[in-house]
């Protein structure tokens, strides 16, 4: 099965905790957290559609002028989600600067932030680039389940935990995996085209088995249409599988109610991204700076069933024994910990 996300953490566990989430099939990308993303190349940061911001301590927030400066020429729009009081910490990174000249510019590069200010509602506002990036208050956005994105083929999900202050964590679901069979298409003389998109879109609504799909197409033959019914279809050229699930961690303490929530948000992952600060025999410099150990990280990985563990976020002091934190993590997801 063809995974339709690349998920790749942008730099060494060392550095700051990024995850860039490229999309396979299209001209775009997802990005956790906004520290330093030097390493990341313009093309790809000009690829990304939305930013997912944990919190805004300077490792994952201090990349905003780096993504800005370079999308200011762009006709497409980013937008950036973050925890309470992001969207005043937006505006101000914007109002920062002078913005004399760019009501000049070709294009209206526009950026819409929204923050979780609570539990099941998106404060929004938009700026742009034509009017000097003054604020313009959205409607407030109510939200189910924690989804603050709603694709056509997938989901991003957050959940407020606590790190001193409120930290999100991330996920990002694929409704359904949804592939083609292309021998079967040919064996039931059927084209490829457009309307396969129109077929999965019905699917993943969940429309009706007899739901007509009509296919049209030409050849040198001439002008053909064949009206099928959706279920049909679905067993014949769909392969239906559960879709791909990545989940993002990072900047939180360890507690009951955190690990309760980390536990739910990332149950059954294909990849746990997790912060893994401090070794365990500095669980109290982690719990004083809010933080989690390796082993706890690990802990909550084995608890949420995931497939994959990912720690990210290491202490610098731990750079003389740089597979320290790694082999904690693993050994407590693998159950080898006391
Ligand atoms: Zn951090
Ligand atoms: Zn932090």
């Amino acid at each position: 099965m063809t995974p339709i996300f690349h998920p790749q953490p942008v730099n060494d566990p060392f550095g700051d905790p990024l995850v860039y989430v490229d999309f396979l099939f299209e001209r775009r990308a997802l990005l956790f957290d906004l520290g330093d993303l030097t390493p990341l190349p313009a093309r790809k940061i000009l690829r990304l559609t939305h930013i997912f911001v944990s919190h805004t301590h300077m490792d994952h927030f201090s990349g905003f002028d780096h993504v800005l400066r370079l999308c200011l020429g762009r006709e497409r729009a980013l937008s950036l989600y973050g925890p309470p009081g992001f969207v005043g910490q937006v505006a101000h990174k914007l109002s920062a600067y002078s913005w004399n000249l760019v009501q000049n510019y070709p294009t209206d590069f526009t950026l819409i932030a929204s923050e979780l200010c609570e539990p099941g509602v998106l404060k929004r506002a938009r700026f742009r680039c034509r009017t000097r990036f003054t604020r313009e208050d959205l409607e407030d956005q109510a939200i189910t389940d924690g989804v603050v994105l709603d694709e056509e083929d997938f989901i991003v999900r957050a959940v407020q935990l606590d790190h001193d202050i409120p930290s999100l964590a991330f996920a990002l679901e694929e409704k359904l995996h949804l592939n083609v069979w292309k021998n079967r298409l040919v064996e039931l003389g059927l084209p490829t085209g457009p309307w396969l998109r129109a077929l999965k879109r019905s699917v993943r609504r969940g429309e009706p088995d007899a739901t007509p799909i009509t296919i049209r197409w030409h050849d040198h033959a001439g002008v053909h249409e064949r009206t099928l019914a959706l279920g049909q279809l679905r067993e014949d050229v769909l392969q239906v599988a559960p879709g791909q699930k990545i989940t993002y961690v990072v900047d939180v303490v360890y507690h009951d109610e955190n690990a309760r929530r980390i536990v739910e948000l990332a149950r059954g992952a294909d990849t746990l991204f997790i912060e893994s600060v401090f070794l365990h025999r500095d669980a109290e410099r982690a719990a004083s700076r809010f933080h989690l150990t390796a082993q706890q990280a690990g802990r909550l990985a084995r608890a949420a069933g995931v497939a994959r563990l990912v720690p990210l976020h290491f202490s610098p002091r731990y750079s003389d024994e740089p597979d320290a934190l790694r082999d904690e993590a693993e050994a407590a997801f693998s159950g080898d910990t006391q």
